[in-house]
Formats: structure tokens, sequence, C-alpha cells
């Protein structure tokens, strides 16, 4: 039974030590980001003035054209309220089920801002802002439809401690209409920095998500493999989501209906994409519940997208079902990911971190924002950034560590196809294409080349005497032995048999010789059998330039010469 424990115990131990530690540590920046948002969030609450107090909104038929409402208004606020009712601003009224469109109104409270600034968001509305009677503020056109959530801020005058404030607010689709969130007061430099604070996540995501993007892509130009493209995708999406649920977008486009539409189109699609990158990781066998829980996600989004084309508003319900989706099927998901990552598939243990982390921050989200839980618009999934680009960096680091590896390998086996194996020479096969390259060399340098050709003195009686064996560890021991006088300018190529070349680069005639008596005297000087000399002879050839072919042909002539004079001695090449 231990023994069947050991591996997993190994591989557990090996997930939460050594190298992920380091890793753990990058997850320390959200936490600091975290208590960064957090304090900026909790000061604009201590310092705006948030309006709950007195809501009414008007039951019956109201005027909409311009001209007539400053004096409806008047006339229906002097009259003390009669025909309006009491509620809380932040619930949907009880009207008319057809109605579409609502007066509210309500008091600014008591405040001694110098400059009072009116915040609020609404969704899916036309707004129309009057102070006492006057308008002062007016947010997409009353008519028409008004999709998507968007913030309000409009200055206040100094002096407007208790005075009336009406909305008159529009919208087609009427579960939302009379609905104001988090409206407050509070001085305009702090009602601005806390709406960019808002988004202090988003944009700490938003340029490591487009990094990122950049990243995977020059990856991908050179390694066409179908995880990059999804990788890209889900980064666009993800891309687009950061920016059409931050604050800024508005201040980039003001366009509620496209980041309403930006935003559910890259929810919709966030969840099959990521699975679908999980899917290309997992082992195969583990793939199929994937396909399903991908084409339930699509499913989901298609009949929302469907039921909204035939006029029944469903993208933003069926966002609720993706959420729903993300809570229940992820869980599997987590398993079987946590599966493989714990069999070792190093893909899926980059990924992990990501698979927990991304629907927890997902269904915090959906949660926060169905309950109302927090009073202002935030989202905790920009944060998941940082498990994301934990996958991208593991994968990549996994896949150049994949690649390192069969370069190293290629390399080895290019080398070991060139190299012979008893004298770790070059091999024959090598001679011709190092000629050619020094060659080259030599005349762009335009400096002289030469070659050295060298064959052992009577090692047939070697062999026939002292055995092959006795042979192969001269063989050996020479090439020991000349190896050390030899520098980057030297080829040493086994020609064949005892026969060796040495191609000098940038070597004169002269420079040669002196080699060859230095090659003489080392061989001579070496014990390579007891009782016995081995002696070498050498021809000496120079390259007479690029119409030169018998470079060495005139080294095998001086050596033959060399042979003749008795050996051990070394000839240059005849004019
Ligand atoms: P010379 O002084 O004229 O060069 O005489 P030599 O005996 O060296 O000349 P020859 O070229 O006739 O002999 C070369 C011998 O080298 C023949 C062959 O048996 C031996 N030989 C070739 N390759 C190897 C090898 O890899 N290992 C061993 N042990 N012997 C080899
Ligand atoms: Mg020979
Ligand atoms: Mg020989």
């Amino acid at each position: 039974m231990s023994r069947l424990k050991l591996p997993e115990n190994r591989m557990t131990a090996r997930l939460f030590t050594s190298d992920y530690h380091l890793h753990f540590r990058l997850f320390l920046i959200p936490l600091i980001a975290f208590f960064l948002t957090l304090s900026p969030l909790g000061q604009r609450s201590a310092q705006a003035i948030s309006m709950d107090g007195i809501w009414r909104y008007y039951d019956g038929v109201t005027p909409t054209s311009p001209e007539a409402i400053p004096s409806w208004l008047n006339q229906t606020i002097r009259g003390g309220f009669s025909g309006w009712n009491i509620y809380d601003g932040v619930s949907h009224p009880k009207i008319d089920p057809n109605a579409t469109d609502i007066w509210v109104t309500t008091y600014v409270p008591p405040h001694s801002f110098i400059q009072p600034t009116l915040y609020f968001i609404t969704n899916n509305q036309a707004v129309e802002v009057y102070y006492d009677s006057h308008m002062i503020y007016k947010a997409g056109e009353i008519g028409e439809e008004n999709y998507g959530t968007r913030w309000h801020l409009m200055d206040l005058p100094r002096d407007s401690s208790g005075r009336t404030l009406s909305f008159h607010l529009y919208s087609p689709v009427n579960q939302r209409l009379g609905v104001i969130n988090s409206p407050n007061v509070g001085n305009a430099t702090e009602q601005v920095l806390s709406i960019i604070w808002g988004d202090v996540l988003s944009l700490m995501a938003l340029p490591l998500s487009l990094f990122i993007i950049v990243l995977v892509g020059i990856y991908y130009i050179s390694h066409r493999e179908r995880i990059y493209i999804y990788m890209l995708t889900f980064m666009t999406f993800y891309s687009l989501w950061l920016l059409s649920t931050s604050n800024i977008r508005q201040i980039f486009l003001d366009a509620p209906v496209f980041w309403r539409n930006a935003q559910l189109l890259s929810v919709y699609l966030l969840c099959p994409l990521g699975n679908l990158m999980a899917r290309e990781l997992v082992d195969a066998r583990d793939k199929t519940p994937f396909t399903y829980i991908i084409y339930a996600y699509l499913g989901i989004a298609l009949l929302s997208v469907l039921g909204e084309g035939m006029g029944y508003g469903t993208m933003e319900t069926g966002v609720s079902y993706s959420y729903m989706l993300l809570g229940t099927a992820q869980l599997y998901i987590m398993f079987l990911i946590s599966r493989s990552a714990f069999r070792g598939n190093k893909q899926s243990r980059a990924l992990l971190p990501s698979v927990i982390a991304l629907p927890i921050l997902g269904v915090m989200d959906g949660l926060t924002i169905h309950y109302h839980l927090l009073p202002f618009s935030f989202y905790w999934f920009p944060l998941s950034i940082i498990f994301i680009l934990y996958f991208v960096i593991r994968i990549l680091q996994e896949n150049f560590a994949a690649e390192q590896l069969l370069n190293d390998k290629n390399r080895e086996l290019e080398q070991k196809l060139q190299i012979d194996d008893l004298t770790k020479c070059f091999n024959r096969g090598t001679l011709n294409s190092t000629l050619i390259r020094d060659a080259q060399m030599c005349l762009r340098a335009k400096v002289p080349l030469s070659a050295l050709m060298l064959d052992i003195d009577f090692f047939k009686a070697v062999n026939d005497e002292c055995g092959h064996d006795a042979g192969d560890k001269v063989l050996v021991g020479f090439a020991a032995a000349i190896r050390p006088l030899l520098d980057s300018r030297h080829t040493f190529i086994r020609y064949g048999g005892e026969e060796f070349i040495i191609l000098c680069r940038d070597f004169s005639l002269t420079q040669s010789e002196e080699l060859a008596r230095t090659i003489l005297l080392t061989i001579a000087g070496t014990n390579f059998l007891p009782d016995r000399t081995i002696t070498v002879s050498i021809g000496i050839s120079s390259w007479h330039g690029s119409s030169d072919t018998n470079l060495i042909k005139r080294a095998d002539e001086a050596l033959y010469a060399a042979k003749n004079a008795g050996r051990n001695c070394y000839r240059v090449e005849l004019e």
C-alpha cells in the first residue's frame, strides 16, 4: 500500500515546492492591488453623501414634451406631491407594466461641498435630470432604445442642499425602469478619482492582457499551433471584456449599447474559449466532457442571441445561465484538470491556477451583480490576469524548453555524424565543406591557407606485431598528442586509416613548417607503446587562390616525398 502511494506523494511535493514557490509569489500582486483598490473605495463612501432619503415616483400619465415639463413639474411638486408615491430609489417601482417612462424625485442631501457633484448609475435607461425644474443633464434619447450601463456625473450649485432633484427616465424594457444605482453627492475631484479608482484592476489587467496578445502573436507566427489561436482569441475577448466593464470606456466612446453588447458577447465567449484552451491541453481521454460543456455554453449563447434578435431581450437573462454553468460544470472541469496535473501533465499544471481562479472570480462577479452586494460597480474578474499571465509564461517556458531539447539533440546528432568515433577528429566527409569554408574565409580576409597531410610510419607493422587493439591505441594517442598543438584556426581531420589532414587558416608555409617540426618532435617523443617509437611523415601544401583545386593532392605528393626521404620528416610542395 505504502509503495503505491509514493509516486503520488512525490508529485504533490513537487507541485508545491521549488519553482512553484517562486511562481506563487506572483499572486502577491493581486493581493496588493486588491488593498490598493479598497482603500480609495472606502474613502469615497466616507466622503460622498449617499442619497438614501425620500424618493418618490409619479404614478400616472406624465408629459413627455420638453416644453410642458417645467410647469408640470412645478405644479405637481407645489401641489404637495399629489399623485407621487414613496419608494427607495433602487428598486423597480410598481407601475403599469406597459409604461416606458417614469418621473422620480428626491432631495439633495445637506452638504458643504465646494464643488458638489452628483453621481449615479443607470441600466438600459435614457435619463434627464432636473434641478428644481431646469434640466441640467441629459443622457440618451427619450423614445429610443437605451441599452447598457452608464455612469453619470454632473455639477450641482454650491447652495443645492435640500433642493429638489427630479429624474425623467425612459426605457422600452420595463424591468429596471425607475432604478437609480449608487446615487451620491460628493466633491468633484473625489468623484472623478473614485471613478478612476474603480477601474484600478482593469487598468492593471488591460496592458498585461495586450502584452500577452503580442507575446503569443509573435510566438504563433513561428509556431503555427492551434493552441495559440485559442489563446489569442481568448485574450482578445478578455481585453474587450476589461474595456467594456471599465468606467473609462465611457470616456473613450460614449456608446452604452455598444459596450453592453461587447460585454455580453465577451462573457458568452470567454467561458467556451477558456474550456477550448483547456481541452487542447488535457490528456486525450479527458477531452469529451470539455466538448459537452463547450457546446452547452455555445447553446446558451446562441439561444440568448436568437431571443434578443426576436425582441425578447434575452441577452442579459442568458448571462445568468452562463454563470450558473460556470458555478457547476466548471467544478467538474477543475477536478479533471487537477487530476491531470497531479498525474504529471505539465500543461495542466500551468493551467490549474487559472482553472480554479477564473470561475471563482466570475461567479463572485455574477453574485455581486445579481444581488447588488456592493453599492458601486466593481469587478473582481480582472484579478484573473495574474493567473492567465502565469499560465501563458509557463506554457511558453514549457515549449521553449522542449524546443531547446530538440535543438540540442539535433546538434548532437549532427556532430556525431561529423566526428570520427575512434580519434574524435572530424571525419573525411567534412573535408570538402571545411575546405570551401576556409578558402572563402581566407580569400575574404586576404590571408594564406595551408594543409598538412600526416601519415604514421610503418603502421602496418604496429598492427602486425602488437595487434589491432594496440594499433587503435596508437591512433587515439596520436590524435590526442597533436590536438594541444592546434588552435581555432586549425581543422583536424582523419582522412582515413592512419592518415590525417590539418587545414590551417591564416597560416603561411613557414608557419606550417614550424607546426610540422613541432608535431614530428612531439610524436617521436611520446611513448605510445612500450619499447616502440612511433614516427610520422608530413607533406605540406599552400593554397594558390580561387582557381587552385589541388591543395590536398599537392600535400599528398609532398607526403610521398617525405616517405621517400626516409620518413619521420616533412616535405613542402613543389611549386
Ligand atoms: P608507411 O610508412 O608507408 O605509411 O607504411 P604503413 O604500414 O603505415 O602503410 P599502409 O598504408 O600500407 O598501412 C596502413 C595500415 O593501417 C593498414 C591498415 O591495416 C591499418 N589501419 C587502417 N585503419 C586502421 C584502424 O582503424 N585501426 C588499426 N589498428 N589499423 C588500421
Ligand atoms: Mg597510409
Ligand atoms: Mg602509414
